[in-house]
């Protein structure tokens, strides 16, 4: 049940062009070598010196007391929702949150909470709308315990909520005793598409992560940040997840890497997506939404070629993409060149001139 097409798959030519996500990068060969020189220690009794440098960096960039340093951006996820609510409560998230459908279940599976999806438009969701959502306690509805916001909204098209928004939805949750955790697997997106610190992005927020394995280009990681009680919890989920590690230190080397030297730089990711939809808006017969980081959601607008076979056709001159929720998603990352931005959009030329 792959969720994408297959890479790897024999019967078509290699990719040239991967746009299918910014998971696709591969370590550079300096941030290998900076993997290869990490000082190590044993991660699960706090004794690895790269990884505590890294939680500490993080904790200082997000604004937050602590961190703790995970496998992936879905157990950053899992591990704050169950260290924020009990079985039987009540998270609030827009209705294409990773969390809701991108997860596997996991928050009903191992928490017993249930999600309250909320309307949104590009993926948020407004305070007047959180506002309407919200409940007065009472014993027969469940408690809603936690707000979480997607920083920047993947299916809404990699939208940046506005900083003022989510100091004012942190504000609102507070007044009535929620939770608020910031899903920030392209955090970062949105702070240089932006130029605002990511420490103000989270500020009010309890709980926020980042990525690394995304645009910022490291083989595995995640980093959640809290309060120093909220991270003492999700270290004990994280040890219940099977999610402590060893020499953990040779990923967070090449974290640390990322945070030196591929934050700046995604900024060429985001000129890339513009001039990705810019170049895919002036072909007749597609739809594209514009851009505000690094993904460019588009379709065709003509009913006689599906997203489907534009991605098929696509693949067959070596060009890896998928479609998401009906339309398809291009991401660029640290391996998408500008010059292989302007052979895709000649490829969608000539598909479409062909359909
Ligand atoms: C990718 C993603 C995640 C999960 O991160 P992984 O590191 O792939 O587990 C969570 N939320 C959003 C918005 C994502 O795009």
């Amino acid at each position: 049940m792959p969720y994408a097409p297959s890479p790897t798959d024999r019967a078509l030519p290699p990719i040239r062009i991967n746009l299918l996500s910014d998971t696709q990068t591969r370590p550079t060969p300096s941030m290998r070598e900076a993997m290869a020189r990490a000082e190590v220690g044993d991660e699960q009794i706090g004794d690895d010196p790269t990884v505590n440098l890294l939680c500490e960096r993080v904790a200082d960039l997000l604004g937050k007391e602590a961190a703790v340093f995970m496998p992936s951006g879905t157990m950053c996820n899992v591990a704050a929702t169950l260290a924020h609510c009990r079985p039987g409560d009540e998270i609030l998230a827009e209705r294409t949150a990773h969390l809701i459908a991108r997860e596997g279940g996991a928050h009903a599976a191992l928490g017993g909470f249930q999600i309250m999806p909320l309307d949104g438009v590009d993926g948020q969701f407004t305070l007047e709308t959180l506002r309407a959502a919200l409940r007065p306690p009472t014993r027969y509805q469940p408690p809603q315990t936690l707000v979480s916001a997607e920083q920047t909204a993947n299916l809404g098209g990699g939208t940046v909520w506005p900083r003022a928004r989510l100091a004012d939805i942190a504000a609102l949750a507070y007044q009535h005793g929620i939770a608020t955790h910031m899903d920030g697997a392209r955090l970062m997106n949105a702070c240089v598409a932006t130029g605002v610190p990511a420490r103000e992005m989270a500020a009010g927020w309890d709980s926020a992560w980042i990525d690394f394995s995304k645009g910022l280009g490291a083989p595995v990681g995640a980093v959640i940040a809290g309060s120093t009680g909220f991270v003492d919890e999700v270290w004990r989920w994280k040890q219940r997840l099977g999610g402590a590690m060893r020499q953990a230190g040779v990923c967070a080397a090449a974290c640390l890497h990322a945070l030196d030297h591929h934050v700046a730089r995604l900024a060429e990711d985001h000129a890339n997506a513009t001039a990705l939809a810019r170049g895919l808006s002036r072909i007749e017969g597609i739809t594209v939404q514009e851009p505000q980081t690094n993904l460019v959601f588009f379709a065709p607008s003509d009913v006689a070629l599906s997203a489907d076979a534009l991605v098929a056709a696509l693949r067959v001159h070596g060009v890896l993409l998928a479609t998401m929720d009906g339309r398809i998603r291009a991401c660029t990352h640290l391996d998408v060149t500008a010059a292989m931005i302007d052979d895709t959009i000649a490829l969608v030329r000539e598909i479409l001139r062909g359909a």
